[in-house]
């Protein structure tokens, strides 16, 4: 089948390798010039451990492992460690693998099999299914029919909006927002990952290999702003986090405001009865978006392509009964990451100075035990 697969992160490429050895001719288009390699390192855990094994990317991803969890430690105004978070609060299980975002954005990008063609620099524009195959026009002006459009476009997901409506009906808020950005003039020889928190806010430092990330989290009720616009997205952070002179703050912003590649984005979560609608299926965050406080996006990437491709095998010229049996496959490990998504926020981010000292209270507790 002819597949066009709408964007290149970590479920897309995924769809890119798994469909493609399938045999299918794949397209994957991305709207972004180039790999979308910023971001904190992301956890693999459980079935998609195998699942990556399957794939044959398994050993690339444990030679990149990271460990972020080491000295994770909430600090005070002026530095002072008030608090350490022991690895067992963040981490599932000892076999979860950590990798940096960019390091399996480019293994799966190696991986990527010559039936299965990438385009930088392309969106789609309109879409139109006619039961027999979907005609799409791109951004480009260019226009192509393809067997089947995944959705790979992540949480605001373009081609679940042209296909199942407006985002509105499927997010859910969960009153949290996130940014990462690169220090790149960080000297520091402290390998800590330090946090300063004051109700509601955290804003702080975190290392892996070379590489530090200014990492901030605030509580709010939903925002409109403009996905595209970064300067936007700027402002928003300068708004919740600028009148904080302490510790490091003026200098994570200094950071925000110099950053061409700020990760900005909602904490929420994707709900749907169903992801998949005539010959357009939906995958990863776009179908089922679990949250980062879930720390499971990536592993249902993996899973739900891995899925989709092998149902795709088992019923050759039913599309029906493949995305039925794609769902039903999919659906508990969906569920299960949303769920686990609730208390990671109230760990990060308190939201009463009351509920902040409890934390710290608790966490010294553990670590006299
Ligand atoms: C830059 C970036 C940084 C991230 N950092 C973190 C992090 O630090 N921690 C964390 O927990 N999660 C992070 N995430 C989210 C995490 O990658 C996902 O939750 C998870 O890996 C599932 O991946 P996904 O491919 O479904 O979605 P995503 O990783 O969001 O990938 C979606 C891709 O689709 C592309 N795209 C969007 N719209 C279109 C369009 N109209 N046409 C073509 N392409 C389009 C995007 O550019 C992106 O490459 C980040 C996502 C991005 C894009």
């Amino acid at each position: 089948m002819r597949i066009l697969i709408s964007g290149a992160g970590m479920a897309g490429l995924s769809a890119g390798i798994t469909l493609g050895a399938s045999g299918h001719e794949v397209t994957l288009v991305e709207r972004a010039h180039h790999l979308r390699t910023n971001g904190s390192p992301i956890d693999i855990r459980g079935d998609a451990l195998d699942i990556a094994q399957q794939m044959g990317i398994l050993d690339a991803i444990k030679a990149r492992q990271v460990t972020m969890t080491d000295r994770a430690q909430f600090v005070d105004a002026d530095g002072n460690v008030v608090a350490e978070l022991p690895g067992d609060e963040v981490s599932d299980s000892a076999d979860d693998i950590e990798i940096p975002r960019e390091d399996l954005a480019r293994i799966l990008h190696d991986a990527l099999p010559p039936s299965a063609s990438l385009v930088f620099g392309e969106s789609i524009n309109e879409l139109h299914d006619d039961g027999d195959g979907v005609d799409v026009r791109f951004i480009s002006g260019k226009q192509d029919r393809f067997d089947i459009v995944v959705g790979a476009d992540g949480m605001h997901s373009l081609t679940r909006r042209l296909t199942f409506g407006p985002e509105k009906d499927y997010l859910k808020h969960l009153g949290f927002y996130v940014a990462l950005t690169e220090l790149p003039t960080e000297r520091s020889t402290d390998r800590a990952n330090s946090f300063l928190n004051w109700p509601g806010h955290m804003i702080g430092i975190t290392r892996y290999n070379d590489t530090v990330l200014g990492v901030m989290n605030f509580r709010s009720e939903w925002i409109d702003y403009d996905y595209h616009d970064l300067d936007e997205q700027k402002q928003i952070l300068i708004d919740a986090f600028g009148s904080h002179e302490e510790w490091r703050v003026p200098e994570i912003l200094e950071a925000v405001r110099d950053d061409p590649e700020l990760y900005f984005d909602s904490v929420s979560q994707i709900h749907m009865p169903t992801w998949s609608k005539g010959r357009v299926v939906l995958v990863g965050d776009a179908a089922h978006c679990a949250s980062g406080l879930s720390g499971r996006g990536t592993s249902l990437a993996i899973t739900g392509t891995w899925f989709l491709a092998q149902a795709l095998h088992n019923h050759p010229g039913d599309l029906e009964a493949a995305c039925q049996e794609y769902e039903t496959a999919q659906r508990p490990y969906a569920t299960r990451a949303q769920d686990s998504a609730g208390p990671g926020g109230d760990l990060v981010v308190p939201a009463t100075q009351h509920d902040l000292d409890a934390r710290n209270e608790r966490l010294r507790r553990m670590a006299r035990r």
